[in-house]
């Protein structure tokens, strides 16, 4: 008998009841550090007091009018987007799914503007993820993800990863009209694009015109130590796609865009009756006071140093169990020699929390919050955690 939910989860059989910062307490009372924060989600730890203040605050005067209305935390959200990114113009979305949607809505949307209807065809990378909507996996296009929901939107093209030719060729396509890329593949296993090579796809993508749009959904708010990650290869995308962290928990999302992409989009060619909710966005704005302060993004980069240098170590204490390290910033992958799914099982067992990724990776992202001394325990129990891998395989 199907159970009372959809069993599209393999789930853990752990339910927390509490959060404290890095801490997740179990309903049994044992308390594990967590390393996935939601996977990339909780920037700001597990109950920041300023989230739970801007959010009560919020909830105690009201919840929801809907966008027949002015909405004045949803401009606040949006001015203060603006003045920190190279957008010119934001929409609130509820999740990175529909941020998704409304990128590629936009991408389609410009090109009609353009009298172009049929040049909105989107190049997309092996490996990335962009969601479960029927825009979202006929865009990554992978097997794993599109297999029997046919029929699958059209118009998008799938790339090698580091396939310069293939690239060459999609972008010498007359009715190509956009390239889509996470800056740092996350569900793909912590693949970072070189920041030569996203300062090329901009290059190319200039000389061609055709749209770069980056999906910052993982990869974004701070996560690798910039505001966005694009940053650090001192380029701008056309469209960002935003939501994890930025919402610290609360489901949020945002699709950022240069008014030149946008300006197709006029009134009533997209909605949504939750995006851009005064909940979410008085917490979306909280969110953005702390991790777009200068000292907040420097205090991630140094943790983050610290934690690549320990994990470094782990990986020559257990070259059984794991190969390398790769990622940026506080988006770490441990590429392993045995089943990610172990790992995380026998982190279980330590109290520790991560996250599987595909190409035999392990996740490690924390909270952005967390202290250089909470990450040197976690690194201490995932060493507990391989060792024990080790002496089961010895066994
Ligand atoms: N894009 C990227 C890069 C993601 O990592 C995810 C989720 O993991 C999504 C899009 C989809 O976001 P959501 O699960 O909020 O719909």
């Amino acid at each position: 008998m199907i159970p009372s939910l959809l069993p599209t989860y393999n789930r853990a059989p752990l339910a927390f009841e509490r959060g404290e910062g890095s801490w997740l307490v179990e309903r049994d009372g044992r308390r594990f550090l967590d390393l996935a924060a939601g996977i990339a989600v909780n920037a700001l730890g597990h109950a920041p007091p300023a989230l739970v203040a801007a959010l009560t605050e919020q909830a105690g005067r009201l919840w929801h009018t809907s966008n027949l209305y002015e909405v004045p935390q949803q401009r606040a959200l949006a001015d203060r987007l603006v003045e920190l990114t190279f957008a010119d113009t934001v929409f609130f979305t509820n999740s990175g799914t529909e941020s998704c949607e409304l990128a590629v809505k936009m991408v389609g949307r410009y090109w009609h503007a353009k009298g172009d209807p049929e040049g909105g065809k989107i190049a997309t990378f092996e490996g990335s993820f962009h969601g479960r909507s029927s825009a979202a996996i006929a865009a990554a296009g992978s097997e794993k993800l599109t297999a029997g929901f046919a029929p699958l939107l059209p118009g998008f093209v799938h790339l090698p990863w580091g396939d310069h030719d293939a690239l060459e060729a999609a972008l010498a396509d007359p009715e190509l009209g956009a390239v889509l890329v996470e800056p740092v593949q996350g569900e793909g296993g912590i693949r970072p694009l070189p920041d030569v090579c996203l300062k090329g796809l901009r290059a190319a993508c200039d000389e061609k015109g055709v749209l770069l749009v980056l999906d910052e959904v993982q990869c974004g708010v701070g996560r690798t130590g910039r505001l966005f990650a694009h940053e650090w290869a001192g380029i701008a995308p056309d469209i960002m796609m935003v939501a994890k962290g930025i919402g610290g928990g609360f489901p949020l999302g945002a699709v950022l865009a240069t008014e030149a992409a946008a300006a197709p989009m006029t009134a009533g060619s997209h909605g949504s009756t939750y995006g851009g909710n005064p909940l979410g966005c008085a917490v979306g704005l909280a969110v953005l006071e702390h991790v777009a302060d200068p000292a907040f993004l420097d205090a991630v980069r140094r943790k983050a140093a610290a934690l690549r240098q320990r994990l470094e170590g782990l990986v020559a204490a257990h070259p059984e169990v794991f190969e390398s390290v790769r990622g940026s910033g506080l988006m770490l992958g441990l590429r392993c020699r045995v089943a990610p799914a172990d790992v995380v099982q026998a982190g279980y067992a330590e109290d520790v929390l991560t996250v599987p990724a595909a190409d035999n990776v392990l996740r490690i992202l924390p909270a952005l919050t967390i202290s250089a001394e909470e990450l040197a325990e976690g690194v201490a129990r995932l060493d507990r955690a391989a060792a024990r891998i080790a002496a089961t395989a010895a066994a």
